[in-house]
Parts: C-alpha cells; sequence; structure tokens
C-alpha cells in the first residue's frame, strides 16, 4: 500500500457521512453481524494475532511498525491501533482493509455470517 496515512484518513473520514446515511436503515443488521461476528477470529484472517490478558495484539496492517500495537478487544468486539490510532469495529476493520465502502463491507460480512443481506 502506497497511500499515506493522511490520505487514507480523509478518504476514510468522507465515508463515515455515507455510512450515518445508510445506518437508519440497516440497524438491525448491523448489530446482528456484530453480534455474530467472531472478532478476533475474523482480524485474525489478516493479521497474525497473539493473545496478551483479555485482548490480542498484532502488527498493524495500516501503518508500518515492528512492534504489535494493534490490538483487538473481543469484549467489545472493536480494535484500536496505539501506533496509527485507528480503530473500530469488525465493519470497519473490513471496510479499511479491503478497501471497501459501508454498504460492501456489510454484504462482505454478511456473506461472512451467512446472514442474507
Ligand atoms: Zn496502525
Amino acid at each position: 500500500m502506497k497511500r499515506t496515512n493522511e490520505n487514507r484518513r480523509s478518504h476514510v473520514f468522507g465515508k463515515t457521512k455515507s455510512w450515518k446515511r445508510t445506518k437508519r436503515h440497516i440497524t438491525y443488521d448491523v448489530k446482528d453481524i456484530k453480534d455474530k461476528i467472531d472478532i478476533v477470529k475474523l482480524i485474525n484472517a489478516y493479521v497474525d494475532l497473539q493473545q496478551s490478558g483479555s485482548c490480542y495484539q498484532g502488527v498493524c496492517p495500516f501503518h508500518r511498525e515492528n512492534h504489535p500495537s494493534f490490538t483487538v478487544y473481543p469484549e467489545t468486539r472493536s480494535w484500536y491501533c496505539f501506533g496509527c490510532g485507528e480503530g473500530g469495529d469488525v465493519i470497519d476493520f473490513i471496510r479499511l482493509i479491503e478497501d471497501l465502502d459501508f454498504n460492501q463491507a456489510l454484504r462482505k460480512l454478511g456473506k461472512y455470517t451467512s446472514i442474507n443481506l
């Protein structure tokens, strides 16, 4: 990936608006997907995670680093990178790592959980 952090940040920020617009209609599905997906298992398919207490850590896929600062919190079904400040839920992760918009990410995760969207 050659994009800089700054570019990606504004790119993500721009997509936040459409996320808010579409959120209302699919709130139930989003919650359903978040409840059904094992965030550790999903992210572990992209990032090599090591358990560390109640959370999991790995080398961040969104910025260059040697020491793992990318952290996944199974309890809150969220993730956060202390190195670059990216973070969110499973949907945010798929959006960023696959470069999808919110609906595309939802569809992908829907397939993953066998929910028809
Ligand atoms: Zn990072």
